[in-house]
């Protein structure tokens, strides 16, 4: 059969039309996908990050996979290939937390995760039997996930080209994250032998391996940490301000080759933080957490979300300030944004505050709920204004000014300009 996967792509910040980056990553998850499909059939890949998907092509059958705020595109397409009489599947995080809403475009969904799943549906469907829904029954081993086919994908059109999967799952659960709805509260790991093998096969570095919580585990983290040196290319992936508990851990990552980690910080209040179940977030540590990280030589992603209940409109000048003071590298800032599937949705739509149902919206750049303590109006412009402040000239070195690193400075500068052409664009432009 000739397979044709597609990645839908929506809007990542602002209006459709508006970018804030360049795609960052190539789709690791329909590339594992490709992997799992037999021999026999043929498979292509379409990113709509970097091509958009041409809907008068007529493959065999279609399989889709879309974050939230891609799924009304996922739902174009479907209904564009159907037209055609071309079958249509779904999987991936929206269509597993709304199936009965993706059912409405596509004649099968996946739900979570693929491995056993995927090649059941295509022999059903070579036999003329697909059924409507494919679901583990339980998690599958990570000793399952194949090797991605890259073969596929040309990744010299991403920014981070080479990525990897060691481990999948969060011990956590955040109300506002569907990884642990997703993938499981048990962090399961992929042997390192595995893990290595891709990595040492892989033609360039850094390498990012895509996991949610890489320090999760400390005792696989340790030996995938230990073992890394074999492979002798830099890295960087995302962790949980938990890795303080394992200084040592934050040492060997970096004697391994890590450059730079991504930390859910969220906010700067204890309360917020525990309204969203980040209570393990300890906010007297923050800075003390990323020093640590930068006199290991490791640079600080930080991730920092704005609209939580108790958030009052002095929030985004407390957050920029703890950024600037703590000199976080590179900042990710987003309005909370309840993703079907998450507690965070349930406890709003119960409470009748989501009062937009657009999914291109739920990008993080949009207010879809009723927030309590500003207006959505305030949220959204005060979200708009951290990052115009924190990509400011005066910011970036007031952060990244006492440490010499081209790499930073250059991360830095490129979204000085792009929020700068961002804010511009979205202030042209009516709200959609
Ligand atoms: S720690 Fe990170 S990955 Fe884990 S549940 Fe919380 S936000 Fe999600």
């Amino acid at each position: 059969m000739e397979i044709c996967l597609i990645a839908a792509e929506g809007a990542r910040y602002g209006q459709q039309k508006t970018r804030l980056a360049e795609p960052l990553f190539p789709p690791l998850g329909l590339m594992t996908v490709a992997a799992l499909t037999p021999d026999r059939h043929n498979v292509t890949i379409i990113d709509e990050s970097v091509e958009a998907a041409d809907t008068t092509i007529e493959p065999d059958i279609v399989g889709l996979t879309a974050m939230t705020a891609a799924a009304p595109r996922a739902y174009e397409l479907a209904d564009a290939y159907r037209a055609r009489g071309v079958p249509v599947v779904m999987g991936g995080m929206h269509a597993s937390a709304v199936p009965e809403e993706a059912l409405q475009h596509v004649d099968a969904v996946v739900i979570g995760e693929a491995e056993g799943q995927w090649q059941k549906l295509l022999a059903d469907f070579e036999a003329g039997s697909m059924k409507p829904i494919y679901r583990n029954e339980t998690l599958p081993p990570a000793s399952s996930i194949p090797p991605a086919r890259r073969d596929l994908v040309d990744t010299r059109r991403y920014v981070a080209k080479h990525t990897l999967q060691a481990t999948r799952g969060c011990p956590f659960a955040c109300s506002f994250c569907a990884v642990s709805t997703f993938f499981g509260s048990t962090l399961r790991t992929r042997p390192v032998e595995d893990v290595l093998d891709e990595a040492a096969a892989l033609d360039g570095e850094p390498i990012t391996l895509v996991d949610d919580n890489i320090m999760g585990r400390p005792d696989y983290a340790r030996e995938l940490f230990a073992r890394w040196a074999d492979v002798g290319k830099s890295f960087w992936s995302q962790a949980s301000t938990t890795m303080l508990k394992t200084p040592e851990l934050i040492t060997q990552a970096a004697e391994a080759g890590c450059k730079a980690l991504f930390v859910g910080f969220e906010s700067i209040s204890a309360a917020q933080l525990e309204k969203i179940g980040k209570r393990f977030n300890l906010i007297e540590k923050y800075e003390e957490l990323v020093a640590r990280l930068h006199d290991a030589g490791i640079a600080v992603v930080g991730s920092f979300m704005f609209g939580l209940d108790g958030d009052e409109e002095d929030v985004f000048e407390r957050t920029a300030e703890f950024a600037e003071r703590a000199e976080i590298d590179v900042g990710q800032f987003s309005i909370l944004t309840p993703l079907p599937g998450t507690r965070l949705y349930r406890e709003l739509d119960q409470a009748g505050r989501i009062f937009d149902r657009d999914w291109s919206h739920y990008n993080g750049a949009h207010v879809t709920f009723e927030p309590i303590g500003m207006t959505a109006d305030k949220l959204e412009a005060g979200f708009q204004w951290v990052y115009e402040r924190f990509y400011s000239w005066r910011s970036i070195v007031r952060r990244v000014g006492r440490r010499i690193s081209p790499l930073i400075w250059t991360v830095n500068a490129i979204y000085n300009r792009r929020v700068k052409r961002w804010l511009s664009e979205m202030r042209c432009q009516p709200a959609g």
